[in-house]
């Protein structure tokens, strides 16, 4: 961007660019080079403003959540990286009888969200605590665990596009495993999302809640230098068992470290660049590959 083209973007914002702004400070792997310009924007008129600006001058952009599904590589990204923030963290609830409609702000964090509605008696969501991450990356992800999903709850969603906001309905999206499409659409921003939630006995669901939690910090690395799951499980099958049935566990390249704990996770022991990562990822697949004839996809987003 030139610098005209930069004091017409800052203009459209009510906080500051942050430039060059190195990525591994806003990924959970601590890992990425810098981004041109990582804009905040505070709600939906800043938004579809940045949105039209990128447009006519043709600038790439992605959204980072949290960046806790994400690999950016080592020389970072030429573009915008957007992050939604002010109004797109509000949330509101809707009872109809047995019922409630939870809107909530794609900026959301979804764990903090899944804690407030089992203080509230609202049962669904509680798969979702100690998943790290906003509610819109957990939408495209279609994020899960314990057998529930974002694809189980959602009720509706809203998504800017091509400079349109639009409110989809469940049956208008498609779910797949750790996927999320929208016929016709290939980029688009998560602005909002509904989830309905029955009632329950919120300390029935506070225990629930507490063994899930417990059964992640048994069997999974801290959050911190990782970005959970690195390859989606096969139909049928555990990635980690077959990474773990491979010897994997320990397995090092640079700073990168296949998980002693979990062998689907990747850990940054300090200085890992996305290199490592990627060449890690490669020897798992091909070992994986030859010894049980699979070949694993990842889940993590490569940037
Ligand atoms: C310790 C740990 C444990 C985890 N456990 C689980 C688990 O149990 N289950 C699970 O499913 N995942 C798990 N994850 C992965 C991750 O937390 C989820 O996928 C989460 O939903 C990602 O949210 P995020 O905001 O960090 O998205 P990011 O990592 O920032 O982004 C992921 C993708 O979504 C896109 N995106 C983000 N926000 C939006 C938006 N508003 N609109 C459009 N696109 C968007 C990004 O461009 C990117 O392509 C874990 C991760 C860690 C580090």
């Amino acid at each position: 961007m030139d610098s005209k083209c930069k004091n017409i973007l800052q203009t459209l914002l009510s906080t500051s660019i942050q430039w060059d702004c190195p990525l591994s400070a806003h990924t959970s792997f601590g890992i990425g080079g810098p981004v041109e310009a990582l804009v905040k924007v505070m709600n939906v008129d800043e938004l579809m403003q940045v949105m039209e600006f990128v447009s006519e001058h043709k600038i790439s952009w992605r959204v980072i959540g949290r960046g806790t599904n994400i690999l950016v590589n080592d020389k970072g990204f030429n573009g915008l990286a957007l992050v939604l923030a002010g109004d797109f963290k509000d949330y509101s609830f809707d009872e109809y009888g047995e019922t409630t409609d939870v809107k909530v702000g794609a900026g959301a964090a979804l764990s903090r969200l899944s804690s407030l509605c089992i203080e509230r008696g609202l049962a669904g969501i509680e798969f979702a605590m100690g998943i790290p991450g906003t509610v819109g990356g957990a939408v495209l992800m279609n994020a899960g665990a314990w057998g529930g999903a974002i694809a189980d709850i959602l009720q509706g969603v809203e998504l800017v596009s091509a400079g349109n906001i639009r409110e989809y309905t469940r049956e208008e999206v498609q779910f797949g495993y750790r996927s999320f499409n929208v016929a016709g659409d290939t980029q688009f921003i998560v602005t909002s999302a509904v989830f309905r939630l029955s009632k329950a006995d919120p300390q029935r669901l506070r225990q629930i809640s507490m063994e899930y939690q417990h059964k992640r910090k048994k069997s999974q690395p801290p959050g911190r230098g990782c970005a959970g799951s690195i390859f989606k499980n096969p139909e049928g099958a555990s990635a980690g068992r077959l990474i773990e049935e491979c010897g994997l566990k320990g397995e090092k390249i640079g700073d990168a470290e296949v998980s002693t704990q979990h062998a689907n996770f990747i850990v940054n022991k300090g200085q890992a660049t996305a290199e490592d990562v990627l060449q890690l990822m490669e020897k798992i697949q091909e070992e994986v590959h030859r010894k049980h004839g699979v070949l694993l996809e990842p889940e993590v987003h490569v940037w």
